[in-house]
């Protein structure tokens, strides 16, 4: 039986080596759910460890610590061979489709490679039925098969990247944020995609993207991540109303304002300095040496997650 969450993740904590003695703390007991058929957007600025996050879950990387449950099964400590049969399960679409398509590949052979390597099609001819559809439902042609990577724009790109994602039928699908490369008006058309195939698959999307309005649309839950901890989280359109974190409001006055006014007032609000190393994290909380409200306590003790009410989370001494 099918769980209701399709993917748990908990005390998550992946930690890299750099040099004989550093370690990066890359991400740091992150803990959350995503329930089947949403999509929960995961934000921060890069370098806070949400791509290592995805990265990790979907097993590119071992995690450190801490387990990932998908559709029930743990998974965080699987080899390889194990893993199989789960991976059809979870795919994922990169941000940069150039850099993640084989260059020397068709778009088809592209597409048809995780058919042919999970069984699903024993040669081209069956793989063929598959592909030329899928290639349809994403907007391209039976003519684009036979092209290769560099022959298309970026969006086109981004459509055999979600066709090749797509085609074994998984259940969540980890978007790394698939659109902060494409054009402003490409965007909307592979959004559209995404949530078009989300409802009639009811999939199960894990949306990485670096600030908060590129997830808007998109998320049923936002979770917001500083320097490998996951500072707030709620649904999706509490956490736009009534923002907690300092760092989360912060963002959100860094998101750019139609309204010169209003965009004069958000670049107040926005955040000073840079994201600190994750090699020496900051004592205490994290953002302290950037948050306008720390006081001495912050670089002493970490906050804890404390639930606010209605499924609204949040680590800050302020609450
Ligand atoms: Fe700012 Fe302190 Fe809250 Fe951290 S715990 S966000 S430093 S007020």
């Amino acid at each position: 039986m099918s769980s209701e969450n399709i993917l748990e993740v908990r005390n998550l904590t992946k930690h890299f080596k750099a040099g004989r003695d550093q370690i990066v703390h890359a991400v740091d007991g992150v803990s959350f759910s995503l329930k089947r058929g949403t999509t929960l957007g995961l934000v921060g600025e890069s370098g806070c460890g949400k791509s290592t996050c995805a990265r990790t879950i979907i097993r590119m990387y071992d995690p450190t610590d801490g387990s990932i449950l998908l559709d029930g099964t743990d998974i965080t400590a699987m080899k390889q061979k194990q893993l199989k049969p789960y991976r059809k399960k979870m795919q994922m679409i990169f941000q940069d489709p150039y850099a993640s398509l084989n260059a020397r590949m068709t778009v088809r052979d592209i597409i048809a490679e995780p058919l042919l390597a999970h069984g699903v099609v024993k040669n081209r001819a069956e793989a063929n039925e598959i592909v030329y559809p899928i290639l349809d439902r994403v907007g391209l042609t039976k003519e684009h098969a036979n092209r290769y990577a560099h022959e298309f724009s970026g969006g086109q790109r981004q459509r055999v990247g979600i066709a090749r994602a797509l085609v074994l039928h998984p259940e969540l699908v980890i978007c790394d944020e698939p659109i902060s490369a494409l054009d402003v008006s490409i965007q909307a058309q592979v959004i559209n995609l995404l949530k078009d195939f989300q409802e009639e698959k009811n999939l199960s999307y894990l949306f990485i993207a670096h600030d908060l309005s590129m997830v808007r649309y998109v998320s049923d839950h936002v979770g917001v991540m500083y320097l490998g901890h996951l500072v707030e989280m709620s649904e999706a359109d509490e956490i736009y109303k009534n923002p907690l974190h300092p760092y989360t409001r912060g963002l959100l006055g860094s998101i750019p304002a139609a309204d010169p006014k209003l965009a004069r007032r958000k670049e107040k609000s926005g955040i000073e300095g840079d994201i600190p190393s994750p090699i020496h994290p900051p004592s205490g909380c994290r953002f302290h040496t950037r948050c306008p409200y720390a006081k001495p306590e912050c670089a002493q003790r970490e906050p804890e997650r404390k639930e606010v009410g209605g499924g609204h989370m949040v680590a800050c001494h302020l609450y």
